[in-house]
């Protein structure tokens, strides 16, 4: 289509978006896939470094700043400094998936809450949204591979990013704790163990 000279700019233009937002979730569905296929073979990249968490969650937050400020949404992020060590990469995807979550679930102009708290010798990360929630039943599957809720939007996902975080967590020997329920937003918490990290 791309090709026909006969194309208005702004034909064009949607288009190119179209591209845009189709390869952006190409990109999404196989890095997601490419780790968890790493991850169910126990090929942990070994690499393991110290670097600062809040650090990490700001860049998590400015990857998806063209989702949250396209819905114009709040965000209302409190991160205590906090020193870590552990595969970077591994514990990035955490971030996206959650927050990336979050944004996609928000209603427009909502507010989404961040907070990453070091406090009795645990550190926690919770994510929280005012969007649709979940009922029970959708909470005891959302970790499984592939499976998208009734009120997900299926289209902007794959129902991977959550079965993702759930194997990261696991290898890193962290919990994960759902709050939610339908219409009360979603609230995912983080708990990482004190050994796990390098004290500051
Ligand atoms: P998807 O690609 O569909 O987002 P995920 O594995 O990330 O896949 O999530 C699985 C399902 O869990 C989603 O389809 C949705 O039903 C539910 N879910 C995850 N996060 C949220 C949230 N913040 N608010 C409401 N529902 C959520």
């Amino acid at each position: 289509l791309l090709q026909d000279p006969s194309l208005t700019d702004a034909e064009r233009r949607e288009y190119i978006d179209r591209i845009l937002e189709g390869t952006g979730r190409l990109s999404t569905l196989v890095s997601n896939i490419l780790m968890l296929s790493k991850l169910d073979n126990g090929a942990l990249p070994a690499k393991r470094d110290t670097f600062r968490l809040d650090e990490q969650i700001r860049q998590a937050l400015l990857l998806l700043e063209p989702r949250w400020s396209e819905k114009r949404l709040e965000l209302d992020v409190e991160l205590d400094s906090v020193q870590y060590t552990g595969v970077e990469a591994l514990c990035m995807q955490l971030w996206t998936n959650l927050i990336g979550n979050a944004v996609k679930f928000s209603p427009k102009g909502g507010t989404v809450r961040v907070l990453l708290r070091d406090r009795d010798a645990r550190i926690v990360v919770t994510v929280a949204d005012e969007g649709e929630g979940m009922s029970s039943e959708t909470q005891r599957h959302i970790f499984e591979k592939f499976y998208q809720g009734d009120t997900s939007h299926a289209t902007e996902g794959n129902g991977l990013g959550l079965a993702l975080v759930k194997r990261a967590l696991e290898m890193m020997d962290c919990t994960v704790a759902v709050q939610s329920a339908p219409g009360e937003g979603t609230t995912f918490a983080v708990t990482i163990p004190a050994e796990e990290r390098e004290m500051t």
